[in-house]
C-alpha cells in the first residue's frame, strides 16, 4: 500500500489559486484526492481589475486530469461567498489556504491611504473574513486545517513594503491565536513565509534565481501541514528552493533592573548589555509563560532584597 499523504473526501479552499503558488497548491491537492475551490479575483498585481479566466484555467487543468474542482471569482474580502461556493458544491469545508495577495510597494512617506488599506483588506482582512466564515463548519466537523501566508518582509522588514510587512506579520498574530482557539476542535493553524517564482517576484528577482524557486518546492509543506495526521499548530515556517525551516521567538535572559521599588532610564542604560545579549536565550511559547516569567522574576527579586 502506498504511504502517500492523501486528501480524499476533503474540501479545500485555496484563495488566489489562479496563478503562482496558489495554482500549484490547487493542482497538488486535487492530484491527491481533494475537492478544490479554486478562488481567484483575476485582477492585476496591484489589486486593480478582475476576471474569470485565471480561476477557470486552473479548474480546467484539474478536471482534465480527472480531478474535482470548482471556480470562484470573488475577492477574499467577500470570503463568505467563497465558503458558500464550497458548501453549495461539496457540502463542507475542511482546509483553508489563505494565499491571495497583491503588492502596492512604495517608500513609507509615499504610501497613500489606498496603498495601505488595499493591502490590509486583501491580505489581513481577507484571511480573517474567509477563515471566520469557514470556522463554524470546521468546528462542527471537529476537523480543520488553516494556512496563513506571511512573508520575509513581515518577519524582517523590507524597504518599500511598510503596508505589506504590517499585514504579513499581522497574519502571524492571527494564526497564533486561531491555533489556540482551534485546539479543542482539532483545527490546526500554521503560517508560512514562502519564497517562489511568481508574478509577484518576477519583477524583482533575476531569472536564474527564480528558476530554482519553483512553487513545487513550497507546496509539499502546505500539504503536509494540512494532512489529517499532522498535529503541528501555531507554528511559522520559512520555505523556498527546497529548504524548509521552523522559526520561533528567542529572548535574552535579560536583567532585573529595578532597585527596590524604583526604576529609571539610567538603570536601563547601565544594564543595556545584559538586556540585549543572547548568551543564555529563553524560549517562551505561550503568553502565560512569558507573563509569569516577569512576575516570578519580580517576586524573587523582592524576596531577596
Ligand atoms: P501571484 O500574484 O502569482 O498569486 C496571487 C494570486 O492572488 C493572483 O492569482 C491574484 O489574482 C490573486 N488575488 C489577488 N487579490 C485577490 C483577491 N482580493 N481575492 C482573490 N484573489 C486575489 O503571487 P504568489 O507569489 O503566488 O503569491 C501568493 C502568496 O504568497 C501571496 O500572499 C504573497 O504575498 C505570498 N508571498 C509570496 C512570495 C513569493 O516569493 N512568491 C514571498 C512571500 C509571500
Amino acid at each position: 500500500m502506498s504511504d502517500q499523504l492523501r486528501f480524499d473526501g476533503k474540501v479545500v479552499i485555496i484563495t488566489g489559486a489562479g496563478g503562482g503558488l496558489g495554482k500549484c497548491y490547487a493542482l497538488t491537492f486535487a492530484e491527491r484526492g481533494a475537492k478544490v475551490v479554486v478562488n481567484d479575483l483575476g485582477g492585476e498585481m496591484t489589486g486593480d481589475g478582475k476576471g474569470t479566466k485565471a480561476a477557470d484555467k486552473v479548474v480546467e487543468e484539474i478536471r482534465a486530469k480527472n480531478g474535482i474542482a470548482v471556480p470562484n471569482y470573488d475577492s477574499v474580502e467577500n470570503g463568505e461567498k467563497i465558503v458558500q461556493t464550497a458548501v453549495d458544491n461539496f457540502g463542507r469545508v475542511d482546509i483553508i489556504i489563505n494565499n491571495a495577495g497583491i503588492l502596492r510597494d512604495r517608500s513609507f512617506l509615499k504610501t497613500s491611504d489606498l496603498d495601505w488599506d488595499l493591502i490590509q483588506r486583501v491580505h489581513l482582512r481577507g484571511s480573517f473574513i474567509l477563515t471566520r466564515a469557514a470556522w463554524p463548519y470546521m468546528q462542527k466537523n471537529k476537523f480543520g486545517r488553516v494556512i496563513m501566508t506571511s512573508s520575509g518582509a513581515g518577519i524582517y522588514g523590507n524597504f518599500g513594503q511598510a503596508n505589506y510587512s504590517a499585514a504579513k506579520l499581522g497574519l502571524l498574530g492571527l494564526s497564533n491565536t486561531l491555533s489556540i482557539e482551534g485546539q479543542k476542535y482539532n483545527i490546526k493553524c500554521n503560517t508560512i513565509a514562502p519564497v517562489a517564482k511568481s508574478r509577484l517576484t518576477e519583477t524583482v528577482m533575476p531569472e536564474d534565481i527564480l528558476n530554482v524557486l519553483k512553487p513545487e518546492f513550497v507546496s509539499p509543506l502546505v500539504l503536509y501541514l494540512c494532512h489529517e495526521n499532522t498535529e503541528e499548530t501555531g507554528s511559522l515556517f520559512e520555505v523556498g528552493g527546497g529548504w524548509v525551516g521552523k522559526l520561533r521567538w528567542q529572548k535574552s535572559s535579560g536583567a532585573m533592573v529595578k532597585k527596590g521599588d524604583s526604576m529609571s532610564p539610567e538603570d536601563i542604560r547601565d544594564n543595556w548589555s545584559k538586556i540585549t545579549t543572547f548568551d543564555s536565550p529563553i524560549y517562551h511559547s505561550t503568553i502565560g509563560e512569558s507573563t509569569n516569567f516577569c512576575i516570578n522574576a519580580s517576586e524573587t527579586d523582592s524576596a531577596e532584597s
